[in-house]
């Protein structure tokens, strides 16, 4: 078998919340107790939410943790060349957009998809004489091989119909920026990621990118999503919902955030832990216990 690799990757947002901790900590115990490696990746590319200085306090707070990557941290917008040559090998399979988000939710209501957030279509057969590409996206299969199946560690076999649930999907965003489906397939290709492991938000991603995997001759990973955190009101924590971060700098990690991440991720520990060494000793012993028997 191929020597595990793994990844955390995070986007540098913020600083982390509970809901990053908890997806930082499922990828690095799943890495540790495969006796693996496990690398971090800044997912900056989104350059109207990157928040300055959030990629360091990222990598302090996963310091602080106890959590260091094995192989250097790489930050994508470094790597935008890799990008760039892969929207070049997927060239037969991508076509110009020139619709504007308006214009696409116009004719999703026209379409009867307004509740979805289904591509319809539009610019699949051209852009039209005078009207300039906007986006890049690739063309999914129709019939019955849109239809990706996987299989996820935890939550067993999945699939999605990439034609009727997700529609032509954007590579190169309108304002220019790569998008995140192609960056992360081609960084997990070129990291020779054998196994990712990240939230639940994440499992309706997962089809695209095994279908760019296959158009890119890249080797598909193992899958493994875990619950996500949410608020008092079900949403996901995430900045947008005003979620706190974990590491104020003098607060007792261990038992405010360590230990409470591990309990969520259903990792019962014995009460002795007294330090971080211990923590990650015994965590990744019961995560082996829990999630590799699967
Ligand atoms: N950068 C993504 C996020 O912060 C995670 C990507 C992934 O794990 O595939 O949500």
């Amino acid at each position: 078998m191929q020597p595990y690799r793994g990844r955390f990757a995070p986007s540098p947002t913020g600083p982390l919340h509970m809901g990053s901790l908890v997806a930082a900590m499922a990828s690095y115990l799943d890495a540790r107790a495969h006796q693996g490696i496990w690398i971090v990746r800044m997912e900056d590319l989104d350059f109207d939410r990157n928040v300055l200085g959030a990629d360091q306090a990222i990598l302090a707070s996963l310091t602080r943790c106890g959590m260091h990557s094995d192989e250097e941290v790489v930050w994508q917008s470094k790597r935008t060349h890799l990008y760039e040559s892969a929207l070049e090998k997927l060239d037969p399979h991508v076509f110009p957009c020139a619709c504007s988000r308006k214009e696409i939710a116009d004719s999703r209501v026209r379409a009867g998809l307004e509740d979805s957030q289904i591509y319809p279509g539009n610019c699949r057969h051209g852009i039209g004489d005078g009207k300039l590409a906007r986006s890049f996206r690739l063309r999914v299969p129709d019939g019955e091989t849109a239809v990706v199946p996987f299989i996820d560690r935890l939550l067993g076999p999945q699939q999605q119909n990439l034609s009727s649930e997700v529609g032509d999907f954007v590579l190169k965003r309108a304002d220019g920026f790569w998008a995140y489906q192609l960056a992360v397939v081609v960084d997990d290709g070129a990291q020779e990621i054998t196994d990712i492991v990240r939230g639940e938000d994440l499992l309706d991603s997962t089809a695209r990118q095994l279908y760019l995997q296959s158009l890119l001759k890249l080797p598909t990973p193992r899958y493994l999503h875990v619950p996500v955190v949410v608020n008092e009101v079900g949403e996901k924590l995430s900045k947008q919902t005003g979620a706190l971060a974990f590491d104020r700098g003098d607060n007792d990690l261990l038992n405010e955030a360590l230990i409470p991440a591990a309990t969520f991720l259903g990792l019962q520990l014995p009460s002795s832990i007294k330090n971080l060494d211990q923590f990650w000793q015994e965590a990744t012993i019961t995560w082996a216990r829990t999630y590799l028997t699967k």
